[in-house]
């Protein structure tokens, strides 16, 4: 890692894009209008960015729609898409600490984490779907006769994606590389809080050879740009990241439009299940980053603690001492584990539930929002045991760094208590029997269950929810089955 004097100093230098990317170039918005794209950790306004509307959706749509009508990338052969894909990767690689920084500014989280993990990892999902896609075998069914039928795996045409600001570069790129690489062109919609590094993105990609019009990148507000994509009739898919509320109203916008289809990966409040005889240090290492990592706000994040009666005190004291440790900072700075909210507004939403459950629980450790330099976008991180079923800081989520712990008697309350909750995306098993962990993990009604560490996750696996978790996979080669259309072709000869 650099220096933050260095950091702060490559900061101040940075040159924003801030227009819309349509067709193959920066435009303002058809209105004119702009919104400011703010540094939740200094408060300052980085740059005015294009502020899309209705009118913005449809050029980029028209755009893309184009751009796939004529096959310029549709019908180009996965290998040579691949290539294209590729030679982006390698410009990210080379600009890796500009994205970096990008998403440090627009989002407040830890340079530390942006740059060891945000970008590694977005590099890596890309190569991951680029490197696949001329390896995917369409099928041939068994007619026998003079028959041949076979099963092709089409692009669909037009993808809309709506992604959140928790992660910004990564959400973009865990849409955008599967869809891409199997020959769909894209609008994409980044978070208000985040559009940044989604605009280099798009130029950058331009830069290694997508062709103009295969993606389309419209800034703006939700109710605005993300409705307008939502509802447009010539959008084929629309997948979208965000929480569930505005999960379900893209079900609304399809079922009010075209009956496109539609993709969610939604909210969750994972329960992270500790048995008397788990590894109680790796145990509560691994709580501790599952909670307070990116400020807590991972939609996957374990933010409910489901203890054991025996060991409930050792662990609550465990996780006292960890979280006392993590002191939030200024996210430029390499030692910084914890930085700012992404917003004032989020972090006033997050102070409520500290005052919530101050009411409701046994605060043990944080509690209070603070100001570190000019902001006061940051919150402590924060443990709360004796946490009734009932209380909201254990129904709802809360996207912060924020634990609640409660305790359970034997595996059957402890699935209860687990499954008491309207969200299914992951779950963690602590536990050295291998028996449980393996009834466990069959009866836990989640997208992943991960045992003896916490959100397991790679481009190898799949990805995504049950119940208002949401449906449809990101990542691993099941991403593919949300950005293609099945198609039979029969030979009769
Ligand atoms: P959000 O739902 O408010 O916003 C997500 C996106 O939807 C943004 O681009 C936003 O502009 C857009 N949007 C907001 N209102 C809209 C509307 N009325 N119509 C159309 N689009 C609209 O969520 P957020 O606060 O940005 O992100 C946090 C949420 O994302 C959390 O609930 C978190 O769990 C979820 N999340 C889920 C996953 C996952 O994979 N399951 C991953 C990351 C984040």
């Amino acid at each position: 890692m650099r220096s933050l004097a260095h950091y702060a100093g490559r900061a101040s230098s940075l040159f924003f894009r801030n227009q819309c990317w349509i067709g193959g170039r920066f435009v303002p918005a058809a209105s004119g209008r702009c919104f400011g794209s703010v540094n939740p950790a200094s408060g300052e306004v980085l740059t005015d960015v294009a502020r899309g509307g209705v009118e913005d959706i449809d050029r980029a749509v028209q755009a893309a729609r184009k751009a796939f009508d004529d096959g310029r990338w549709s019908r180009l052969t996965p290998a040579v898409r691949k290539d294209v894909l590729l030679r982006m990767v390698a410009l990210i690689r080379d600009n890796a600490e500009e994205f970096a920084l990008l998403d440090t500014l627009d989002m407040g989280k830890p340079i530390s984490e942006t740059v060891n993990v945000d970008v590694p990892g977005s590099i890596h999902f890309l190569q991951w779907h680029a490197e696949a896609i001329d390896k995917l075998y369409d099928e041939v069914a068994p007619t026998g006769g003079r028959d041949v039928a076979m099963i092709r795996r089409m692009p669909l045409g037009v993808v809309g994606a709506v992604v959140p600001w928790n992660f910004p570069l990564d959400m973009a790129i865990w849409k955008l590389a599967p869809a891409l690489a199997a020959g769909n062109s894209m609008v994409l919609k980044p978070a208000e809080q985040s559009p940044l590094s989604a605009l280099r993105l798009a130029e950058l990609a331009s830069e290694a050879g997508l062709p103009d019009g295969v993606l389309n990148v419209v800034p703006g507000f939700g109710e605005e740009v993300g409705q307008a994509l939502g509802r447009h009739p010539d959008v084929d898919c629309l997948v979208f990241t965000g929480s569930t509320d505005v999960g379900k109203l893209f079900m609304r916008y399809a079922g009010e439009s075209n009956m496109k289809q539609v993709w969610l990966e939604t909210g969750g409040k994972s329960p992270n299940l500790i048995f008397p005889d788990a590894d109680l240090d790796a145990g509560a290492d691994k709580a501790a980053f599952g909670i307070f990592f990116n400020q807590g706000e991972v939609c996957s994040a374990n933010s409910r603690m489901l203890v054991h009666e025996s060991v409930a005190d050792d662990m609550i004291e465990r996780m006292r001492v960890r979280a006392e440790a993590i002191v939030p900072g200024n996210p430029l700075d390499p030692q910084t584990r914890m930085g700012a909210m992404v917003d004032v507004r989020h972090t006033a939403r997050v102070a409520e539930f500290l005052a919530s459950g101050r009411e409701t629980a046994r605060l043990v450790a944080g509690g209070s929002r603070v100001t570190v330099g000019a902001s006061d976008a940051f919150i402590q991180p924060t443990v709360f045991a004796d946490v009734p079923s009932d209380a909201p800081i254990v129904r709802e989520e809360i996207f912060g760094p924020v634990l609640a712990i409660q305790t359970f008697r034997d595996e059957e309350e402890a699935l209860r208590l687990a499954h008491d909750t309207p969200y299914g995306l992951a779950a963690s098993v602590w536990t050295r029997d291998i028996s449980r962990a393996l009834d466990l993990s069959e009866r836990l009604n989640v997208g992943t269950v991960s045992v003896n560490t916490v959100d397991a996750l790679s481009a190898m696996t799949p990805f995504g929810g049950v119940k208002q978790s949401g449906f449809g996979r990101d990542l691993s080669l099941h991403s593919f089955d949300k950005y293609t259309a099945l198609k039979t072709v029969w030979i009769h000869y």
